[in-house]
């Protein structure tokens, strides 16, 4: 058998986390059993449906890397099918036409709540002459469900799970205007797109018992399920904008690494013994169902920034340096030229050491693009003291006659402080302040030599004055 997932987004608001852990199951899944991973848009609910949250989908899908192997299937494409499959249901008595009006249904509703009963269609059309039709009433069509027994979902993560089919009513598939349901439109889908294993959110746990109730009605095969339990905040509440950043382009602009919130995703409620730093390939490799936990799991933030520390250091320095010339592009304070990305890009191992996030990055790197004179911060100018301007001239004199490599210039400086009976950090220290406006930087002889003679002696000289 093929194994072939999907991911099934509505696109009625944004991608959040937990859309993007299942959509990296589904993936990993698929790509673990040499499989084909799809992408279907839920958009039958056209009222709330936009086509700024279908970008939004793609656009974080393809952030995180998790592109499908087919052209996405719009639902709303196929309504044409959804309608077909509801009348091969009703020729095969599977399915019959209620005629129930709105007003009809509205008080067997108030009624079972003021019996005390949940509130359930009572099958009124299921068994009647279709002569008795009132005229003029569209009627929709009802699954014929089976009264008996039970449903049984042998649940890839939950287990077997079963309801007593006597607690299911009789689910309308198609609406009397002609327009499918939701659970009807997705098994349809599932089946024509051949989808082997369905793995999604827990919160659909409920929906696959009358899922299952329309495949054995088409005596079709149902799927896998793997219903995955939910992302919490970590206040053990459900995830909201309250906790931070959701939606997973929001992330991006917090200066999250896709690989980092992936490794992130993964596992959370998926474990690999201790393994906490996973790449994509090794996540295909170990990626299975079977060892996804039952309890919801918890956002922690500060892991995954953690993380995200850990994949920026492993990052390609050219690749951070493009992100952090797109991240400072606006800024006006700036002179974002070819120079400027070269010094990034040489600093780029010392600056990638000491961020947590591209953001950070980013605006560490934003002194190598300044003009001198520079900003100073509080801490940079206080250590600006006659005696350390006069401690810079004498520096600068010092390296104007330097080779402007990291060696040389550590080299040079250390003869500097020796020469001058001082110690290395009074000399780092105001050359730090002089040379980036402030007291934090990469080691001083690298950030020298990104800068370059011409700039740093500029630097120097004007913060010495
Ligand atoms: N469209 C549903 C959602 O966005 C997913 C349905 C499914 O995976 O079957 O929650």
């Amino acid at each position: 058998m093929t194994i072939r997932t999907r991911f099934a987004p509505s696109p009625t608001g944004l991608l959040h986390i937990g859309g993007a852990r299942t959509a990296l199951f589904n993936f990993l899944f698929a790509r673990h059993h040499c499989g084909q991973f799809l992408l279907r848009i839920e958009d039958t609910d056209r009222e709330r449906s936009t086509q700024h949250a279908v970008d939004v989908i793609l656009e974080g899908l393809a952030w995180l890397d998790l592109t499908p192997d087919e052209p996405p299937l719009f639902q709303s494409s196929r309504a044409v099918r959804h309608a077909e499959v509801a009348y091969q249901m009703l020729a095969s008595g599977h399915a019959y036409r209620c005629y129930s009006t709105p007003d009809e249904l509205r008080q067997m509703r108030e009624q079972a709540i003021a019996d005390g009963r949940p509130p359930r269609y009572d099958g009124r059309w299921r068994d009647r002459d279709p002569a008795d039709a009132p005229a003029g009433v569209a009627p929709a069509i009802r699954l014929r469900a089976p009264r008996d027994g039970e449903t049984v979902v042998d649940d890839l993560v939950q287990g077997a799970v079963r309801v007593a089919n006597a607690e299911m009513d009789d689910m309308i598939i198609l609406r009397s205007d002609g327009t499918p349901t939701y659970l009807h439109a997705v098994v349809v889908d599932d089946h024509d797109m051949e989808i082997s294993h369905v793995i999604r959110g827990d919160d659909h746990l409920t929906n696959t018992f009358r899922q299952v109730q329309i495949y054995q009605a088409m005596g079709w095969a149902p799927p896998r399920f793997g219903h995955v339990p939910l992302i919490h905040g970590a206040d053990g509440a459900k995830l909201s904008k309250r906790h931070g950043a959701v939606s997973v382009l929001e992330f991006e602009a917090q200066g999250f690494l896709p690989e980092a919130l992936c490794n992130y995703l993964l596992r959370l409620g998926w474990g690999h013994g201790d393994a906490e730093i996973i790449s994509r390939d090794e996540a295909i490799r170990l990626f299975d169902i079977d060892a996804v936990g039952r309890a919801a799991s918890r956002m922690d933030y500060a892991k995954l920034t953690h993380l995200n520390g850990v994949w920026l250091r492993q990052a390609d320095d050219t690749r951070l340096t493009a992100d952090v010339l797109r991240r400072l592009r606006d800024r006006t304070d700036l002179v974002l030229d070819d120079v400027a990305a070269a010094r990034i890009l040489a600093l780029m191992p010392g600056l990638k050491e000491r961020a947590k996030t591209l953001v950070e990055l980013a605006e560490s790197a934003a002194f190598l693009a300044r003009v001198p004179p520079l900003p100073m911060d509080q801490k940079a100018s206080a250590l600006l003291t006659d005696e350390a301007k006069a401690t810079l001239r004498e520096i600068a004199a010092a390296l104007a006659a330097t080779d402007f490599s990291a060696g040389a210039l550590d080299a040079a400086l250390r003869a500097y402080a020796e020469h001058a009976g001082k110690k290395l950090g009074q000399v780092a220290q105001p050359l730090r302040a002089a040379l980036t406006g402030s007291t934090v930087s990469p080691g001083i002889d690298a950030t020298l030599a990104a800068l370059g003679r011409d700039e740093a002696l500029a630097r120097i000289s004007a913060a010495s004055r």
